[in-house]
């Protein structure tokens, strides 16, 4: 039998040049969470509330930190490509001349042999020509949101003046195609967007084309600005399928504008089943490419979908490092880059223990689950419902997962079988079907 790449790791460590490889991930925010537009939904404006800055205090990462951040994450990592991921608030404010700083520190600390990559999330909107020229010349990888077509995007996605900006961002799309720059779209789905995933699907393919689409469900409890997940243990989890769990009712604990659990998985499988008839093998959808993965029976390349979490911390642009970039809260705060060295927080033992807890902690319902290889219960952040029997811990977006995999499970294995890669996992995996062949 031949070993594959993740039976090698466990036999000896990954090296490189001649050390085992060490590697992190951070999502860099330095201009914290300072936006230009209003979203309703975003779950980061509220930070700077929550992470009390100071009055008068500039949320910019000044050039000092910034540099000392670009050379603790290049000297501290041991592997053939670093990749910088920087977001918000909205990363595009502080201007082209701020990036041009970025890329002159990376190449100053980059050592010989290591490539560096960017990738750079934004709402669109400042996008200009000499944006697109310097993220083009830099091959940045650019994350743009845009939720739909105009009206749908517009219903969230709002100025400060509660306009939509549909139009700015779709300039923006058209400037990142002029200039041939690598993008991906990111789309919230919402109780919006989550009731029309073909019309959803069919504009991010045919008239944004995207290269590649990411979606993201939204699942916001009505405490989200101030509670961080799991940090109250006598907080009420009311059961899977409790009316109080539907947004928009009138007694729900969630969000308005949340995505339903059965919306989620109705959007899934209505864009999986167009997907698969008309464009696989063509258009890149996040959520389809890791399931494909998961089947496989290869390491998921999501950390939401993934056995562990912990391997994306979040920076803030005062030197505040966080657990994850869902858990910037004060209790998952894990220290600061003026005072402790990244790797240090990154491989802590707090920072292991926050990882390991989500397989460890899952729910009963997901230990027995049929997909648990493709889910591990979601992300943790999500865990705030109860199984039907009482049990506490359960994923708010479960029934929704449940429903995708399943729906997909048959079709996944009949493309991965008739294209000579193994079926690792599901109902109809490999060796299921050869004790049926023989019997
Ligand atoms: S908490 Fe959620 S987003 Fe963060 S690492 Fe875990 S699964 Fe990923
Ligand atoms: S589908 Fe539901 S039960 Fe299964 S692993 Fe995911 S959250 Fe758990």
């Amino acid at each position: 039998m031949q070993l594959r790449g993740n039976d090698m790791n466990l036999i000896k460590p990954v090296q490189f040049n001649g050390k085992a490889s060490k590697r992190m991930h951070v999502m860099a925010k330095p201009i914290g969470a300072v936006c230009n537009i209003d979203c309703d939904y975003c779950y980061y404006l509220s930070k700077q509330d929550l992470l009390a800055y100071k009055k008068g205090c500039s949320p910019e990462m000044d050039e000092a930190l910034l540099e000392t951040y670009i050379k603790q994450y290049i000297e501290q990592q041991n592997t053939p490509e670093i990749i910088f991921s920087w977001q918000g608030g909205e990363p595009t404010l502080l201007g082209v001349d701020y990036f041009k700083k970025v890329v002159e520190f990376q190449h100053k600390y980059c050592p010989p042999g290591v490539v560096i990559s960017n990738d750079l999330q934004t709402n669109g909107t400042l996008l200009n020509d000499k944006w697109c020229e310097f993220l083009k010349a830099n091959n940045f990888l650019v994350g743009l949101s845009i939720d739909g077509p105009e009206l749908m995007h517009n219903t969230y996605r709002t100025n400060r003046a509660g306009r939509g900006t549909f139009k700015q961002v779709m300039a923006g799309v058209a400037l990142l195609h002029k200039y041939k720059v690598r993008f991906a779209t990111l789309t919230c789905v919402n109780n919006v967007t989550g009731q029309s995933p073909l019309e959803v699907y069919r504009f991010l393919r045919d008239v944004v084309k995207s290269p590649q689409m990411q979606f993201i469900p939204i699942v916001e409890q009505k405490t989200f600005r101030t509670d961080a997940p799991q940090t109250d243990a006598e907080k009420i989890q009311y059961r899977q399928g409790d009316n109080r769990l539907i947004p928009g009712d009138q007694d729900s604990i969630m969000e308005p504008w949340c995505v339903s659990d059965e919306a989620w998985g109705n959007f899934l499988v209505v864009v999986f089943n167009e997907w698969v008839m008309n464009d696989f093998g063509k258009v890149m959808v996040q959520y389809f490419e890791a399931s494909v993965e998961a089947w496989m029976g290869n390491k998921n390349p999501l950390c939401t979908l993934g056995e562990l979490c912990g391997k994306g911390l979040a920076l803030e642009p005062n030197g505040d490092v966080f657990a994850c970039d869902h858990y910037v809260y004060p209790e998952y705060k894990i220290g600061n880059i003026n005072e402790t060295p990244l790797d240090k927080m990154a491989f802590s033992k707090q920072q292991q223990a926050f990882g390991f807890s989500k397989s460890r902690d899952m729910n009963s319902q997901c230990k027995q689950c049929d997909y648990q290889f493709a889910c591990y219960g979601e992300c943790p952040k999500n865990r705030f419902i109860s199984n039907r029997a009482g049990e506490p811990g359960l994923n708010y977006l479960c029934a929704g997962w449940k429903k995708f995999f399943a729906h997909i499970d048959k079709p996944l294995a009949h493309i991965l079988r008739h294209t000579g890669h193994p079926v690792a996992h599901g109902k109809y995996n490999d060796k299921v079907m050869m004790a049926a062949a023989e019997q």
